[in-house]
């Protein structure tokens, strides 16, 4: 085992162990060219086009815009961030919340640069010393270290030692191929023989219980796909890059990093100008936008696209994308999301000495308490949300005018003074979002080894970005990276002399 491999377990089960902490984790240099691809030799600039204004294309636009060429963005929303993205209003005062990217990593080293090349502030993700609190199987149950719980599992006698930590060391880390941690290396055979498989099946294939692979669906962030997922996304998003350094997030709300990246640039960014097409010739290329319900077209030399895949496949192409492409575009598994909110007058958890947040199997799922940054306290207001990640998202939002009272009442089971203190309620469903249409691709076994190699792949002038061309999916890291590459590989593109 590497070095990097015992920090990485290490520091998972150091998380683990905080029971909460981990609940509430659901995944250059100085100013100038990240990757050090400079100025120098680019004495014909190129006229590069980049769809989207989230993390990808704010990472392709400042490295093209750092070689010297001139980059014109065109973003559907009035905003930067994309899936980055910090409520502030309708909280009181100072109060925020995340509705998309929730933590960063020490490990997440395209970020970390960006960040301290911009002067950001990390804060560590917070963690009061309150009980963690669980929901499940009708139960609520408080993690009480001198009397652990009964967890309401048929787990067999040494899985009910080891407990969820325990659990997960024995049947997922003790097992994960060499080179996890490394990008690089997911079509080493034994990565790539992950993607033919979920997490459930490569724990049960290790040994684990099906009541030790329910226990840790329903108790653990990375959970969520536990049954659909691709193991190979899972070994190395969740597990290689997320979990191998402490988690923080940016002082002040997430959306700092990506407000802060585009007030750098130079280039224009076009807000409200939603792409509906591209077309391509020998002499450039054409990006036709819906701006007021008017087409407005940009010509270039060369188009980054980094919208999500189920915007993209909506996208008319000429000449038309490949079929191989159009069929990893649509093939790809995207997982839905809604997460609903209600600001608490006061931390009132902290009078019954329990987390604000819980892991549960009811149908609101994840509980937590927001801001991540800070611990708050019985006398600080705050915000509770429900976090529902998949399939239960949409059966959620079905419920139509009832919905957000519905999740109230299912939080009351987690905290039962709950409504003493929430004001009105309200939710982000990523699935109806029109510029995402889903919240981050979760591939499904074999869609990795399928799919992924023509998702990045260009098209003649246009190239391709964000999360979903990457191994290192549903991250803010996987979508910078992405960037960064799509930029390269249209530098080299691009003639640099006249
Ligand atoms: C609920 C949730 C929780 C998450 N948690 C984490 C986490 O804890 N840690 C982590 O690292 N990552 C997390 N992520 C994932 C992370 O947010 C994404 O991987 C990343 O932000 C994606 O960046 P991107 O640039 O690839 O895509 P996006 O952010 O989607 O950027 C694409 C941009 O293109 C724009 N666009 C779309 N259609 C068009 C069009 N037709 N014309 C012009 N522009 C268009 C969009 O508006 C958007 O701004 C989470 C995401 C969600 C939704």
């Amino acid at each position: 085992m590497t070095d990097s491999r015992q920090q990485n377990r290490r520091h998972f089960l150091r998380l683990a162990g905080t029971g909460t902490g981990l609940a509430a984790l659901s995944l250059y240099m100085p100013l100038g060219s990240v990757w050090a691809i400079g100025k120098e030799g680019v004495d014909k600039p190129g006229r590069v086009v980049v769809i989207g204004a989230g993390m990808a294309g704010l990472a392709a636009a400042w490295e093209l815009e750092a070689a010297g060429h001139h980059v014109e963005v065109l973003e559907a929303r009035d905003r930067v961030g994309g899936r980055v993205e910090t409520l502030r209003a309708p909280f009181s005062g100072d109060l925020y919340a995340e509705v998309g990217a929730v933590g960063l990593a020490g490990s997440y080293d395209h970020a970390n640069r960006y960040i301290d090349a911009l002067g950001l502030q990390r804060a560590d993700w917070a963690v009061p010393p309150l009980k963690p609190l669980y929901h499940l199987h009708g139960k609520r149950l408080v993690l009480d270290s001198d009397d652990p719980p009964k967890w309401p599992y048929e787990l067999t006698d040494s899985e009910r030692k080891l407990g969820p930590q325990g659990i997960v060391e024995r049947y997922i880390l003790k097992h994960l191929p060499e080179g996890f941690d490394d990008e690089t290396r997911w079509q080493d055979p034994a990565l790539l023989a992950l993607d033919e498989m979920t997490l459930a099946e490569f724990m049960r294939n290790n040994g684990a219980s099906a009541a030790a692979v329910e226990l840790i669906g329903a108790t653990q962030w990375f959970g969520a796909f536990i049954d659909s997922g691709s193991m190979l996304a899972s070994a190395m998003s969740s597990f290689g890059l997320f979990s191998a350094s402490a988690p923080f997030v940016i002082a002040g709300g997430n959306d700092r990093l990506p407000k802060a990246m585009a007030e750098h640039l130079e280039s224009t960014i076009h807000f409200s100008h939603e792409v509906a097409g591209i077309e391509q010739d020998d002499n450039g290329a054409r990006v036709h936008a819906r701006k007021d319900g008017e087409i407005v077209s940009f010509e270039c030399d060369r188009v980054i696209c980094t919208a999500p895949a189920p915007v993209v496949k909506q996208f008319d192409f000429s000449p038309a994308l490949p079929s191989a492409q159009r069929a990893a575009i649509a093939g790809i598994d995207y997982a839905d999301t809604v997460r609903t909110y209600f600001e608490v007058d006061r931390g009132f958890w902290f009078d019954h000495g329990v987390s604000g947040t819980a892991m549960t199997d009811l149908p609101i799922e994840e509980v937590a308490a927001q801001p991540y940054s800070a611990t708050g306290g019985p006398d600080t207001p705050a915000v509770l949300e429900s976090h529902v990640r998949g399939a239960g998202s949409q059966a959620l939002v079905d419920r139509g005018d009832n919905m957000v009272d519905y999740v109230l009442g299912q939080i009351e089971k987690v905290h039962p003074d709950v409504r003493k203190h929430a004001g009105e309620g309200f939710y982000h469903h990523w699935g109806g979002d029109p510029h995402s249409k889903a919240a981050y691709s979760v591939p499904a076994p074999g869609q990795i080894s399928r799919h992924l190699p023509k998702l990045g792949q260009a098209h003649g002038r246009v190239h391709f970005a964000g999360e979903h061309t990457t191994i290192l999916s549903a991250t803010i890291e996987g979508a910078l990276r992405s960037g960064a590459r799509a930029a390269r590989e249209v530098m080299e593109a691009l003639p640099t002399r006249r």
